[in-house]
């Protein structure tokens, strides 16, 4: 099981290293999403969930659908979040980086020098943040404790942590079973225990700290199933179950195969009939740009081991 777990996470690791190799200015969303996922099948991995690419603001749960015209400019600060399984052992790490110019430096932004600077140090934080978390996890730790270390670590840079997101445990097949691990020292006396498989994930901004729900959604999650009166929602329904089980895919997997709004019809009465859950996309409340930092690690009695390192 462990061996499982070691090659997802040199998986992800890898793909991580060619993700923020691609990344540059005009670089195509769509083109570095279906890079991403590529390659992890191209090692004999499966994406454990699509391939998340949430830009300044936008903080999480952002895919490409299939007609994403969108480029990335220089400036941007890229969080490239994957995820990959091997039979169903995911390993999940996400890293933040600033999209260079042409002539792959950081002069020329539309952005000033401070800002640049920011965006420098909030990504540093999200990683020290990360490190100090790590360092704090073994067996019979509270989850509390984690997230304490996380919010004093980037509270002492002047920053804040994202309070409504979290890390989360991970199951074979599942990637959040249940355990949450906060980013803000919080009343939890949930204790993480040997063998637990933990994905810790601070985000960091200079806004309030806080992601709200955007109407959009381009990555779902199978639910249950439900009687559905649209042949094509019951088709779709069986195809998601067959493929994905409980684990997170992305619309623009299933597109090919409906016409014209075929498809839309489709999984609107998958989410409506709560068959299929919509993952919202996520920013951040004030409109304040986040970096993230996330490493997957396997609890041990007197420490952790880094699947994604
Ligand atoms: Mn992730
Ligand atoms: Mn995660």
């Amino acid at each position: 099981m462990v061996e499982m777990y070691k090659k997802s996470g040199e998986i992800v690791s890898k793909v991580r290293a060619m993700a923020i190799k691609k990344v540059k200015e005009n670089l195509k969303v769509l083109d570095l999403v279906e890079f991403v996922e590529h390659e992890i099948k191209k090692m004999g991995g499966e994406p454990a969930f699509p391939c998340n690419i949430s830009i300044n603001e936008v903080t999480a749960h952002y895919t490409s659908p299939s007609n994403d015209e969108s480029l990335l400019k220089k400036g941007d600060l890229v969080k490239i979040d994957l995820g990959a399984h091997v039979d169903g052992y995911i390993a999940d790490s996400a890293v933040t980086v600033v999209v260079k110019g042409e002539t792959s430096d950081f002069t020329d932004l539309p952005l000033s020098e401070k800002e640049l600077e920011l965006q420098f140090k909030m990504i540093e934080t999200a990683q020290e943040a990360l490190e100090n978390a790590i360092s704090t996890v073994k067996d019979g730790v509270n989850v509390g404790e984690i997230g304490k270390v996380v919010e004093e670590t980037v509270t002492a840079k002047n920053l804040k942590p994202v309070s409504n997101l979290t890390g989360h445990s991970m199951d074979r097949w599942i990637l959040h079973s249940g355990l949450s691990i906060p980013n803000i020292n919080e009343e939890n006396r949930r204790k993480i225990v040997e063998g637990d498989v933990l994905a810790i994930e601070p985000f960091v901004t200079n806004g309030v700290g806080r992601v709200t729900d955007m109407k959009d959604a381009y990555i779902f999650r199978f639910l249950r199933d439900r009687p559905l009166r649209m042949v094509q929602a019951r088709k779709l329904l069986q195809q998601i179950e067959l493929n994905y089980k409980n684990l997170p895919f992305a619309g623009r997997w299933l597109q090919e195969g409906f016409k014209g709004r075929q498809f839309n019809l489709a999984m609107r009465q998958l989410i409506s009939s709560r068959a299929v859950y919509p993952y919202h996309v996520l920013t951040e409340k004030s409109g304040a740009r986040v970096a993230q930092a996330e490493h997957t690690v396997i609890v041990e009695s007197d420490g952790c081991e880094i699947i994604t390192q």
